[in-house]
Parts: structure tokens; sequence; C-alpha cells
């Protein structure tokens, strides 16, 4: 643990902290925008505060960005984790490293907007241990992938055992209770949607229109979103799991009704033995049931295997503190830069 700094805001009584916790790979191109935006809104608060910014394995000197950028009155901590272990991965380092009273999760390529972080603190300091920002809209993302965002989270609202309102993401505020208690979570499979609706804790929320990319492109596309929505269902539902066996039953009631009825009929109209296609149809289709209904287990299997492997979530790499300047030399440092 870095011990805590001098205060760096003398103006400023010590009291709460709040950390930005902002997990980034390969963002080269946005991250000098997302410092000076973040630091013109930091700087206006009435906080101490840090940002925590994790590196998840960026190849493209995004890191560099960061330890060259004018200190601002806030420390900046950069976490390097040792490769791409993807974003859950790098914002539980975050997490766990945050100091601040409050947390605040944001995307480094600006699609959350820092401007409406003191809205999230006033509703921190109104009570609310969360503060999850809902999506109104969504710049910037085609037809298909609202619609499939859209439904995603609709089945994954009737599956979850706390309610997940619908079209929110990472961007959130949370208390420190609601961050240690989304740290005590021990699970490998860190699927944040179903953890944050699982430590409940009172809430609040604000709906924001989600702005396009400032620049780069997403790291995500459909084969890993159709991949994060089984994963996301399968991590913690076992509706699935119910699933097979209500449609195991159905079929085998369905099948001895079938039985049933190929006997009376034998019975009643003596039996030409007819029906190959039907054999065949009923036996392709139990088989597909089959190989559905033993997928099912096996993805819960496989979870249950990687869980108990007990790996750590990620491996760092480095810790940097760099600690923030009081506020007149940051005024000047970030003057001089744009000079
Ligand atoms: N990100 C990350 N590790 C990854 C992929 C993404 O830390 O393996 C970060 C990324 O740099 C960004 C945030 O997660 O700050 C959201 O990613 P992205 O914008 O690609 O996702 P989208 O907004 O399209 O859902
Ligand atoms: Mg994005």
């Amino acid at each position: 643990m870095v011990p805590i700094a001098t205060p760096l805001r003398p103006d400023l009584r010590p009291g709460p902290m709040l950390s930005i916790v902002i997990p980034f790979y390969d963002e080269v191109e946005v991250l000098p925008e997302c410092l000076a935006r973040l630091g013109t809104v930091l700087c206006g608060l009435d906080l101490q505060t840090e940002i925590v910014f994790v590196d998840d394995g960026s190849t493209d000197g995004s890191a560099d960005r960061i330890l060259s950028a004018p200190r601002r009155s806030f420390d900046v901590r950069l976490l390097r984790l040792s490769r791409n272990f993807g974003k859950e991965a790098a914002m539980s380092a975050g997490l766990a490293h945050a100091r601040g009273d409050a947390i605040i999760v944001l995307d480094a390529d600006l699609q959350d907007p820092p401007e409406l972080i003191p809205e999230m603190i006033e509703l921190w300091r109104a009570g609310a241990d969360v503060v999850q920002m809902q999506r109104r809209s969504r710049n910037g993302e085609s037809a298909f992938k609202r619609a499939s965002a859209h439904l995603f989270y609709r089945i994954l609202q009737r599956l979850s055992p706390a309610p997940i309102p619908v079209d929110t993401g990472d961007f959130r505020l949370m208390s420190r209770r609601a961050v240690d208690a989304l740290l005590r979570l021990p699970e490998r499979n860190r699927y944040m949607k179903g953890l944050y609706a699982w430590i409940g804790m009172p809430t609040a929320v604000v709906q924001y229109d989600r702005a396009p990319r400032h620049g780069g492109r997403s790291k995500w596309d459909y084969a890993h979103l159709i991949g994060l929505a089984l994963e996301g269902i399968t991590s913690f539902s076992v509706a699935p799991l119910r699933l097979a066996t209500v449609a195991g039953a159905f079929t085998a009631t369905a099948g001895a009704l079938f039985c049933l009825w190929i006997v009376v009929k034998a019975l009643l109209l003596g039996n030409p033995v007819p029906g190959y296609p039907s054999l065949v149809a009923l036996i392709a289709f139990l088989g597909g049931m089959q190989l559905l209904g033993i997928g099912i287990v096996g993805e819960y299997v496989g979870k249950t295997y990687l869980e108990t492997k007990q790996r750590p979530l990620y491996v760092l790499r480095d810790d940097l503190l760099l600690q923030g300047l009081p506020a007149r030399a940051s005024m000047e440092a970030v003057q001089r830069q744009h000079a």
C-alpha cells in the first residue's frame, strides 16, 4: 500500500477521497484527451482525488502518454498488468488498488463523459452507495449492436437474482463498502454485471447519453460479444440447466405419448410398418436434445474446473505512483505544456 501523500489541495479540509479507475488497452489515441478532460473536471472538485490507470497489456505506448502528461493536483497511479487479461481483470486490479472512499470506473475512450462525475458525487454524498449510469442513447454504435445489446440486457434482467437496470455498463460510482463487498467475492470469473447486482446496496440511477468513441476502435467484435453474453448468463444463473431439465421432461412426456399412440394404433388398425421418416426425425431430434443438454452441463463443469484452479485474476508488472503537485504548481505545469 502506498502511503497517502501530504494533501495536494491544501485549500481542502482533509476529508474523503475520490478514486477514478480507468482500465485501458491500446488507447494511445484517446488517452491525452482523456487525461485533459478528466484533469479539468477533477481540479474543479472539492475532494482529494487520484486516478488509477490500469494498463491491460497495451503494446502501442499508451502508458508513456500517461507518464509524460503534465502533473496535476491529484495523484496518478499506473498499474501495468503483465499481459492483456481483459477489461474485467483490469478493473478488478484497479478497484483492489484504489484508496478512495468513493470509486468511479470509467472507460478510457471517453464514451463515459467525465463531466458527469460531479453529479455522481452529489448522489453519493446524498447517501447512495452505488450510482449506476444508465445509457439513454448509444451514439456511434450500429443498429445491430444496439438491438442485440437491447435483447441481451432484457434476457439478463429476467435471469438475474437481483434487479439489473437495463443498459448499464461498468461506468458507475461505488462507495468504499460497495467496493470492499465486490472485492470479497472470490470467483475467478468476473462477470461484473452479475457481481454488481449481487452485492446490492442503496443505488441511484442517472441517465446519460453515451458518446461515440473519441478515437481508436472498440476491442469487441461480435464473436467476443456473443461469448461474453453466454459467459454472462452461465456465470450467475443456472437457468440453462433448469431449462435442459424442463426440455428433457417435456420431450420424454411427448415421447411416451407418442409410444402410446403407436401401440393403440397398432392394436386398432394392425401394423403395416410405416414410419421410417418419423423414426429418423425422432432420432435426430432426440440426439440433438441430448447433445444440447450435455453442452449446457459442460459449460458449468468447465466453469467449476476453472474456478478450482484458484489462479490470481491478473499479474502485476509495475505499480507506479506519479505523485501530484500542489494545485498552483500543477496549473503552471499544464500551462507550460500548452504554451
Ligand atoms: N479494455 C481493456 N482491456 C481489454 C479490452 C478493453 O482494458 O482487453 C478497455 C478499453 O481500453 C476501454 C474499455 O475497456 O477503456 C472499454 O473498451 P471498448 O471501448 O473497446 O468497449 P466498448 O465501449 O466498445 O464496449
Ligand atoms: Mg468504448
